[in-house]
């Protein structure tokens, strides 16, 4: 049998991770998002975990020639499909990655990317209504918001605005997105294996929106 690779793509807020994670369970294909490889390789204490903690902790990126071995690694796990979820983010993690796939890949395995999009104005709109908690708890002032104005329902920490999720951020982390991820794109439109669905709906119908194009390219 074929294996199943989708390779998930969309702006800041537009709820890529969540739909990739949904996928997963519903698929039981394995999802490899380097955050989670990293922290994976930290914890088990292994060697290549050794390195990539001395550049997180550095707070420096780690080199893409550490992060590709990783995900080569993990590519031979037994699944019948791979959901990538924040990896490759550029035309050279890119075009890595697809040496890789012609090393480990069979020639009836599928690839394909997934683009969630969401419009600018949305993304401003959701990530500006962000506020966090130190404990980690995320609230939307208008699909999520605290029992209480400000706190925290959890631990009842004030709740604050990410740096990240202030305007000026938000604008240069769509234009970087945008810049890095158009010739990435562009590369799987032109093999005809992009697939868009619209990421402006609730959670639930997004989902069900990737199943019902899955279903019908029969890779699901
Ligand atoms: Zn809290």
């Amino acid at each position: 049998m074929s294996k199943k690779i989708i390779i998930f793509f969309g702006p800041p807020g537009s709820g890529k991770g969540t739909q990739a994670e949904m996928l997963a369970k519903k698929t039981d294909w394995k999802k490899i998002s380097t955050g989670d490889l990293f922290r994976a390789e930290i914890a088990n204490g292994t060697k290549l975990g050794k390195s990539v903690g001395k550049y997180l902790q550095a707070g420096k990126l780690v080199p893409d020639k550490l992060t590709l071995s990783l995900v080569e690694e993990s590519l031979k796990q037994k699944t019948s499909g791979f959901i990538f979820d924040g990896f490759p983010r550029n035309k050279r993690q890119l075009n890595d990655l697809l040496a890789v796939f012609r090393k480990r890949l069979k020639k009836n395995d599928l690839a394909y990317a997934l683009e969630v999009a969401v419009g600018d104005k949305e993304v401003k709109q959701r990530l500006s209504q962000r506020r966090s908690c130190a404990c980690g708890a995320v609230y939307h002032l208008i699909y999520n918001p605290p029992i209480n104005e400000g706190v925290c329902d959890i631990c009842g920490g004030k709740l604050f605005t990410r740096n990240d999720d202030k305007p000026k951020v938000i604008a240069h982390r769509l234009k970087l997105y945008y810049n890095e991820s158009k010739s990435i794109l562009d590369y799987w439109q032109k093999q005809g294996r992009l697939i868009k669905i619209a990421g402006e709906q609730p959670i639930k119908k997004i989902h069900e929106e990737i199943m019902e194009k899955l279903k019908k390219l029969k890779l699901v």
